[in-house]
């Protein structure tokens, strides 16, 4: 896995996405490779989302777990981030994931690595648009989960709905110590949420960063407000975007795996 991280944690879109190719290739793992010309307002440029559909001949619908692989970028002075806990860590989670349910799971899933999520999450766009709505029974998005010692939810009402109450039961919650959050910065799961598409977020953030994030939602702000606090005051967010830490020695494969271990059981 140390060798995994290595090989995403990199500045180039390129270098990255052949990468994280390579290793599906080693392995053995089918993929479908999704392109579509981008036409935003900054760039025209290939979508390239990679796609590792489990049991695709199943006709109930997909159960999508997503994990962006491209990287932040300063528009200003061109500098990128090398993203390895933004979000090299999630692509490792999918990646092993991608192996081991590749033997031992029954459900319709699509193991997605996205791009274009720092650029206006059009990578998650384009997949719904491509697969559609209809046919995609929930979301879970793998975003930043390599540093700290606690899983964390987002979205934690959707976990009532019958399709994560199936996937996630309370019993799994408590065995893994996951803790609810009120609020994340958006990524790929606010592309399924204004599909009207049942989703959660996982993360990973120091206990620390927890107790200051519930205190800073107390204290009753705008988005806007909230996100500045973060950057203020959280340690996950020096490790990303190009901040003080954004750097590889930070991620911890403790935090990596226990994110994985928890998703094996929910997913087999
Ligand atoms: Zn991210």
């Amino acid at each position: 896995m140390n060798d995994y991280l290595k090989a995403l944690a990199n500045r180039s879109n390129s270098e990255r996405r052949d990468n994280l190719l390579n290793v599906l290739r080693e392995h053995h793992i089918e993929f479908t490779h999704h392109h579509q010309l981008h036409c935003g307002y900054y760039d025209d440029d290939w979508i390239e989302n990679i796609v590792v559909s489990l049991n695709p001949n199943t006709a109930s619908k997909r159960i999508v777990i997503g994990a962006h692989y491209d990287t932040y970028g300063d528009w200003a002075t061109k500098e990128k981030s090398l993203g390895a806990n933004d979000n090299a860590s999630g692509v490792v989670v999918l990646l092993k994931l991608a192996q081991y349910l590749s033997e031992n799971t029954k459900k319709p899933i699509d193991l997605v690595f996205f791009d274009f999520e720092e650029r206006g999450m059009s990578g998650s766009l384009e997949y719904i648009r491509r697969v559609g709505a209809d046919h995609i029974a929930a979301m879970i998005n793998v975003d930043t989960v390599g540093f700290g010692d606690t899983i964390i939810i987002h979205h934690k009402d959707n976990l009532e709905l019958d399709v994560f109450a199936d996937l996630i039961p309370k019993d799994l919650l408590l065995k893994h110590d996951v803790v609810f959050v009120p609020y994340l910065p958006s990524g790929d799961a606010g592309s399924f949420v204004s599909a009207g598409i049942p989703t959660i977020d996982i993360s990973v953030n120091p206990q620390k960063d927890i107790q200051k994030m519930n205190e800073i939602y107390d204290k009753s702000l705008s988005k806007e407000e909230i996100f500045t606090e973060m950057e203020k005051h959280l340690e996950v967010m020096k490790t990303i975007h190009l901040a003080e830490n954004d750097n590889i020695e930070i991620v911890s494969h403790e935090a990596i795996n226990k994110v994985y271990e928890f998703l094996k059981e929910a997913l087999s």
